[in-house]
This record gives structure tokens, C-alpha cells and sequence, in this order.
């Protein structure tokens, strides 16, 4: 689905980004903090460990914004991602901030996210991130048991999420996100219902649950070769409905496969950008970014990044744009992993669609509403088949419905299938 990344661009900004004229409203703004202080064994990130080279790159992420100075509109949402951003000091938070609003404008109401490892937080600390303007921490919680987060390897503690929770309340965060993962062998439901009320507790404003899954190459991936660490997929389909019920009930809308929000106001306002194809400018290593029709995205490694912006080249790596009914399956894509569908018009461009969205609705994984093809829960179980009866090119490829049944749960931080 895909087009064919091309090889190093000239990195000339102008050709880069979008003009700014007949742009769409409100892009959002990604910035990726590509440290962490050790590897958690699951993780397939790109994150380097250890801060030496952290100066280095901040300096390089001032400098890229700079380049991209006057190519996007007024941004309304900037989100700090990572690696871990909690590892950002204060004044290096706030030299980055300077150079946002230096060069770019930002909308006086917009989300702006950072997401903390529990193991950062500090009550002051936190209120200096609020006097900065960060109104929305994400927390990488992912459990209230100790036992649990050994497993993960993470560093911090249930206790500590829990202190960090409360402090980021004091500080005067409205705004919460938390993760959270299931699928550790061994758990019960019952186990991961108890972890699910602990983060009820503090009433996030958000939550995303992800399935944990085993990435090749990781230390998990190692171990698990001796045959652990993962649940079936039948497994991890129950717990999956059992936290969308759980949720639903405690008056969570649950708007993405992942993701919950206490009302469409707690939704992920920079989330959505990508969801919705919304443009977005990504910053640092790896990151992404789109105009609305064209991708690019950046060195993944930290040495390239910093050596193509000590040449003052914009560090991109690849870009692609895609074709109208690439476009259109990608919306399909991302559109039925959210609660709020497709528009039927989207559909109407495939052959058979009524008939085949007739079957789906039958089988009860879409439901049309409002002039929209909505997923049900069950449907956001096979969110990333549904596409497939809907694309003109692949129909000779389609699945029957017994294919589709099968589809199961592969989430690794993002993803359930
Ligand atoms: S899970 Fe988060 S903290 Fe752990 S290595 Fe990956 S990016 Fe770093």
C-alpha cells in the first residue's frame, strides 16, 4: 500500500514541506526524544541509550526547526514523543519551546503532550513542564504490579506510578493519558481487572490499552525462544473485549482500537492527525511527517540525523507519495480502526461494496450510522482486514468471512493486529 521511498532528497525545506497556502487548518507537531536510559527487553523502538549525545541532538532538533521555518501553518497540537521525553530537563525543554515559538506559530489553545515515565516524574519538575505550557502528560505506566513491570524490565515501580499520578495532578495536569498492557503470560483476568481499577482510581482522562507482543529482535523475542511470554491469540482477543466492556462502563468512549477517552473532548487531539490523515511535521530521528498528500520521514539513527543537520540539510531519509486509490485505502485503513468509521462515499468507489458491506454488517463487525460504516468491537477485532473488501485492486485477494474470522491480535504499542 505503500509507494517506493526514494533516496536521499536534496533537503531543500522549500521542496519539503507544504507551501502554506490552500493547506488544511491545524497541522500537528511530532518532536521525537530519542533517549532512554536502558532498553525494556519488548521494546523495538529506536532509542539510544545513555544522554551524551542528548545536547548534540536537541541543538539539531533547534536547527531543524529552523529550516522548516514559514512551510507550515499555525500547528494545534505539538507532541513530544519517544524514547522518553521525561528525560528532558527543564531548561532543555525550554530552549526547545523557544525555538517552537520562535519559528513556528503555535496555536494559544493547542494540546501539547509529553510523555513521562513515571520513573522522571518529581512534583516540581512537573509544574515547571506545566509553566512551559505541557497540558497533557501520557504516562507509561503499563501496570500497577510490581510483578509486572519486572517483567517488563521497567524501571519504575506501581508505587511510583502511582506517586507520579498524584503529582501530576498537584501540579495541575487536567489532562492524562495512561498505558497500559495486557497479555503478559501467566495474568488472569481478574488479575488485569484489578489493574484496570487501579488506573480508574485516577480518573484518567485517556487511556491506551496495548497487547503485548513479542518483536523480533528483542531481548523478549530472545527469551521467548525457550517458549514463553506470550498469551494465545484467543487469549488476548478476551482480555481485548474484556477492556473495552470494563471501560465502556466506567464511561470511556472507546474511539480508537486502543484508545480510550472520557468524553470525545479527551479524545488524542494530535492522535487524531494521523488517524484522520491530517498533516503533521515530524522532528528528530525516525519521525515522520505528511502534507496531506506526500510522507517523508527522517534518519532513524541518531548519527545520520545529526550529521545531515551539521551539513544544514534537512535529515530526511525517504519520502513517497500515494496514488488516489492508495490514498483512499489508507483512509479505509486508519478510518476502521476508529469507532467513528468511514463515510459511506468512501466505500461507494469499490465494486460489490454494498453487497460486501452488507455481509459485514450480517456478521456484525461494521454497523452504518449517520451515512457512515462503523466498526463494532468486534469489527475493530479484524479492523485490519476490513479495508480488503472494500479495495478494487486486491478484490481477486479478498478472504472470505472464515479467513477474516481468523484474524487475530498482534498489537506491539500501537497495534492490535
Ligand atoms: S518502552 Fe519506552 S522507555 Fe522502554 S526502551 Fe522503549 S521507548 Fe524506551
Amino acid at each position: 500500500m505503500t509507494g517506493v521511498p526514494v533516496a536521499e532528497t536534496s533537503g531543500n525545506p522549500a521542496s519539503m514541506g507544504p507551501s502554506g497556502k490552500n493547506f488544511p487548518p491545524a497541522p500537528g507537531l511530532y518532536v521525537h526524544v530519542p533517549f532512554c536510559r536502558g532498553k525494556c527487553p519488548y521494546c523495538d523502538f529506536y532509542s539510544v541509550t545513555g544522554l551524551s549525545l542528548l545536547p548534540a541532538w536537541r541543538q539539531a532538533v533547534e536547527q531543524e526547526i529552523s529550516l522548516y521555518r514559514g512551510t507550515f501553518p499555525a500547528f494545534d497540537s505539538l507532541y513530544f514523543g519517544g524514547g522518553t521525553p521525561s528525560l528532558l530537563s527543564v531548561p532543555e525543554l525550554a530552549a526547545l519551546m523557544a525555538a517552537i515559538h520562535r519559528h513556528f506559530s503555535l496555536d494559544p489553545a493547542a494540546e501539547i503532550t509529553l510523555e513521562v515515565n513515571p520513573d522522571d516524574a518529581a512534583l516540581e519538575k512537573l509544574r515547571e513542564y506545566r509553566r512551559l505550557g505541557v497540558n497533557r502528560l501520557s504516562l507509561g505506566v503499563q501496570s500497577f504490579r510490581d510483578r509486572d513491570l519486572r517483567f517488563l524490565g521497567r524501571r519504575h515501580t506501581a508505587s511510583r506510578a502511582a506517586a507520579a499520578l498524584t503529582w501530576a495532578r498537584e501540579a495541575g495536569f487536567d489532562r492524562l493519558s495512561l498505558d497500559l498492557m495486557y497479555g503478559l503470560p501467566g495474568r488472569t483476568l481478574a488479575d488485569w481487572e484489578r489493574n484496570l481499577a487501579a488506573a480508574l482510581a485516577f480518573r484518567p482522562e485517556h487511556l491506551s490499552c496495548y497487547r503485548l507482543t513479542v518483536e523480533p529482535g528483542t531481548a523478549l523475542a530472545r527469551r521467548r525462544r525457550k517458549g514463553r511470554d506470550l498469551i494465545s491469540d484467543e487469549a488476548a482477543r478476551e482480555f481485548f473485549l474484556f477492556t473495552s466492556a470494563c471501560l465502556e462502563e466506567a464511561g470511556y468512549l472507546h474511539y480508537e482500537v486502543s484508545n480510550f477517552a472520557r468524553g470525545e473532548e479527551n479524545r488524542s487531539r494530535h492522535n487524531l492527525k494521523y488517524w484522520q490523515r491530517r498533516p503533521y511535521l515530524g522532528l528528530g530521528p525516525g519521525a515522520h511527517s505528511f502534507d496531506g498528500r506526500r510522507r517523508w520521514w527522517n534518519h532513524r539513527s541518531l548519527a545520520a540525523y545529526l550529521k545531515a543537520l551539521d551539513q544544514g540539510k534537512l535529515p530526511i531519509a525517504g519520502e513517497e507519495a500515494l496514488t488516489p486509490e492508495q490514498e483512499r485505502l489508507e483512509h479505509l485503513l486508519l478510518g476502521f480502526r476508529m469507532k467513528d468509521g468511514v463515510a459511506l462515499e468512501s466505500l461507494a468507489g469499490a465494486a460489490r461494496w454494498q453487497e460486501n458491506l452488507a455481509a459485514l454488517t450480517a456478521r456484525g463487525w461494521l454497523k452504518v450510522e449517520g451515512g457512515r460504516a462503523r466498526p463494532t468491537v468486534q469489527g475493530f477485532l479484524v479492523a485490519d482486514r476490513l479495508p480488503l473488501w472494500f479495495a478494487d485492486s486486491g478484490r481477486a485477494a479478498l478472504p472470505g468471512p472464515g479467513g477474516l474470522a481468523k484474524g487475530g491480535l498482534s498489537s506491539s504499542g500501537n497495534d492490535i493486529f
